[in-house]
């Protein structure tokens, strides 16, 4: 078996891992670079033979979840080769897909093509065995992939952490299934610093629930694809006011409620925003789910005592992205804006945790982060492996 990290072993986002045997070759994520501070995102020429240049040369392609810096690139990627991706997580990207269909109408008919991984089901790829095992992420239904071909198995952790709701499942899954793998190839996001220090999803909901109980109008600025996030909007939204998104965030949360097996996502107090309905809110306070667009500056404009608890990774704030920024502003600037969010990534200790799980007998392989040597000082129970972009590993 051979390992290249075509991308991803010198930064954050931009994914692509490649695993091969004699006669099968797999792509673990086939992300975009992410953009800089200035909202520049350079051009993208990463070119992996077989796969966007040559003769298609690829079994298969499978996406970890829908972040950009893990799927930004699948328009490249040839019809022949089939693209993978959860079965709950396809669904949220096509409401995302749809909604930009007009400006990316290739991207939305690779959305329609993507077929469906269900975790703990294996998948064969020629002489390649795949386990999708579920993580907990900022992005739904993300997994981890588990590859076995010549022997030898490796677990791909994707993107993950253990602070979430769903972050404790995670250790006894992996000691379970994933145990004593060969390699661990492991994401390391938080080690080049950067992204938000964590508190538990849980004691963020706490927060923000007296966040919500002292005030009567809030808006709540966080990814519209950030399930966990607005599972606890919800859950902490009292009885009697409203919690209130647009159509576009009513139908992801809509996917969700039908693919979801537990109630906590199941978002039945969920009321779509109309002008209609305005007096009603106004009544009886609101929570509502924004994102930083013209569209919902101007709903809150009409609120000049509402607060923004603002969701999202700070460093979005710089002005890389200006309407988020100008959402952002009135809110920033009469003190009626209040920080609250956690990392979708793994603290340190998490990543040590999670090396002491699978125990790999070879070593780790850092990637989605910029120091390969940033791993060194985790005091992890197996070597690093710190690889260059494009380097053929042999295990
Ligand atoms: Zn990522
Ligand atoms: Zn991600």
């Amino acid at each position: 078996m051979e390992i290249i990290v075509h991308r991803g072993t010198h930064q954050i986002g931009g994914c692509a891992t490649e695993i091969r045997t004699g006669t099968t070759r797999i792509l673990i994520d086939f992300g975009a670079e992410l953009p800089d501070e200035t909202g520049y995102v350079p051009p993208d020429h990463l070119e992996i033979d077989g796969l966007n240049v040559g003769a298609p040369g690829f079994d298969a392609v499978l996406l970890t979840h829908y972040h950009g810096d893990h799927l930004g690139l699948i328009n490249r990627i040839p019809d022949s080769i089939p693209v993978y991706l959860g079965r709950s997580a396809v669904e949220v990207h096509k409401c995302f897909a749809r909604r930009l269909a007009r400006r990316d109408p290739e991207g939305f008919e690779v959305s329609q093509r993507l077929r469906t991984l269900d975790a703990m089901v294996p998948l064969v790829i020629g002489d390649i065995r795949v386990t999708p095992l579920p993580a907990d992420h900022s992005a739904w239904d993300a997994l981890m992939f588990l590859v076995e071909a010549d022997g030898k198995r490796v677990l791909h952790t994707g993107d993950f952490r253990l602070h979430g709701f769903r972050g404790k499942a995670t250790l006894p899954v992996l000691e379970k299934y994933a145990a004593g793998v060969d390699v661990l190839i492991m994401e390391g996001t938080r080690l080049s610093g950067g992204s938000h220090a964590g508190i538990s999803e849980r004691e963020l909901q706490g927060r923000l629930k007296e966040a919500i109980r002292a005030n009567k109008y809030v808006f709540v600025l966080c990814a519209s694809t950030n399930i966990d996030r607005l599972a606890s909007i919800q859950n902490v939204t009292p009885r009697g006011r409203y919690f209130i998104c647009d159509h576009y965030q009513k139908e992801i949360l809509d996917v969700v409620r039908a693919c979801a097996k537990s109630g906590c996502y199941g978002f039945p107090k969920v009321t779509t925003y109309g002008k209609n309905l305005e007096h009603r809110f106004r009544k009886q306070g609101f929570v509502m789910a924004v994102r930083g667009n013209p569209l919902f500056a101007g709903i809150a404009a009409g609120y000049p005592d509402a607060v923004l608890v603002y969701s999202m990774w700070e460093g979005y704030l710089d002005g890389r992205n200006p309407a988020l920024s100008a959402f952002v502003k009135p809110f920033k600037e009469s003190g009626r804006m209040q920080v609250l969010h956690t990392s979708g990534h793994a603290a340190p200790e998490d990543l040590k945790a999670v090396c002491d799980a699978v125990k790999p007998a070879r070593g780790v392989i850092p990637i989605h982060g910029r120091r390969p040597e940033d791993f060194d000082g985790l005091g992890l129970s197996a070597p690093v492996i710190a690889l260059a972009d494009g380097e053929v590993f042999q295990l």
